[in-house]
């Protein structure tokens, strides 16, 4: 040690701090145990990176079950079985912002977090459903300004946004849409501005905040008016070539179905939105509880395709249709035992999703917290 330069010495520490400084930032608060493993340092170089990021103020360390609610709740994802109070190393909250906004069909939602995953304001207002996307932008941003008054918040060290919007969002971002939408909310905070589908940036929330927290790889599909889903592996949501990856709802299910508004044939969303119309409502298709059997298993045989193909840790499955409880997920269980690779099935947890209707704006904040800087910095020039 004593003939190396300081040179690669000093740098090759600084790039421990980086590796602790980025699994904090992607995944909230961790124990040292967790911080061990996610960054693959030993625990003495470990224990010597921390010590000196807390004396730099990067980060902060508590009991688990810290000063404030949403701590308490972070750390029950996290820290799940373990019978004595563990400290969970965080990076310091005063360390700057991100903002989450769903610009839903009939609902627009704001949500603020600081960089240790805290949630520190929060709300949301109805919306016309032809309400013009010009509009919904200056609705969310009013919303922001009067959060950040109410809670005396400032956006001077605000990371970037993370927005959700009906609809696909190609990775470009290229469409009129995002592409207002970017736009408009990058010239009003300056920042970086991320936009995906608001049910792709459920699956993030999920995997970040929810019924997947803590799971390397989360499948999350959204039973609803529209099936939507979304694929987080290692704690990124996965965009793939065209930005479809994990639309789930748009897996054929009846080779001779009817043509689909995304090109396809016979797609699950058709499929159960057929069924919705065929017994006039959600509500009356959940309790009819032999077609529910017959739904599930076909909605099962869809995901076990999908889990054969990606081997996830957990399956989360949210929206309305979970109102039929096990009617639901018993048969869905049963199809992914039935037709899964043993490997696949043997390692595979069924979630319900755990997130309200603030999910997707969660997830707008995950996914400033979990794209590398450099990405964020690409982002911002491509869109100036
Ligand atoms: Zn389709």
């Amino acid at each position: 040690m004593g003939t190396t330069s300081p040179g690669p010495l000093r740098l090759l520490r600084e790039s421990h701090e980086e590796r602790v400084l980025t699994a904090l930032r992607t995944q909230g608060p961790l124990t040292r145990a967790q911080l061990t493993t996610r960054t693959n340092l030993s625990r003495a170089t470990l224990s010597s990176i921390v010590q000196t990021l807390l004396a730099k103020q990067a980060v902060t360390e508590a009991a688990a079950g810290g000063p404030t609610g949403e701590a308490v709740e972070v750390a029950a994802g996290r820290v799940r079985g373990r019978g004595r109070p563990v400290s969970l190393v965080g990076l310091n909250p005063a360390g700057g912002l991100a903002v989450g906004m769903d610009l839903g069909h009939r609902r627009i939602h704001v949500t603020v977090a600081n960089v240790a995953h805290e949630i520190v304001a929060s709300d949301g207002i109805t919306c016309a459903e032809r309400t013009p996307w010009a509009r919904r932008v200056e609705l969310a941003i009013g919303l922001v300004d009067e959060l950040t008054a109410r809670h005396q918040l400032s956006l001077a060290s605000l990371a970037g946004l993370g927005v959700g919007v009906v609809g696909p969002v190609p990775p470009a971002g290229t469409s009129d849409r995002s592409a207002l939408v970017r736009d408009e909310l990058a010239a009003r905070f300056g920042v970086p501005v991320f936009v995906d589908n608001n049910t792709r940036l459920a699956a993030l929330a999920e995997a970040t905040w929810g019924a997947g927290a803590g799971v390397e790889s989360v499948l999350y599909l959204r039973l609803s008016y529209g099936v939507g889903g979304g694929l987080v592996l290692g704690g990124r949501l996965l965009a793939g070539a065209g930005g479809a990856a994990g639309e789930l709802g748009h897996i054929s299910v009846d080779r001779d179905g009817p043509r689909c508004s995304c090109g396809g044939r016979g797609c699950l969303e058709q499929y159960l939105s057929g069924l919705i119309d065929e017994y006039g409502g959600f509500e009356k298709l959940i309790q009819a509880r032999d077609s529910m059997t017959t739904v599930a298993t076909r909605i099962g045989e869809v995901l076990a395709a999908a889990c054969n193909t990606v081997n996830p840790e957990a399956v989360v499955v949210g929206g309305e249709m979970t109102g039929a409880g096990e009617d639901l997920f018993d048969p869905l269980r049963a199809a992914l035992r039935e037709y899964t690779h043993t490997q696949v099935h043997r390692s595979l947890r069924v979630e319900q999703a755990a997130l309200g209707y603030d999910a997707a704006a969660r997830g707008g904040i995950a996914l400033v917290l979990t794209t590398p800087p450099e990405e964020a910095e690409w982002r911002r020039t491509s869109c100036s």
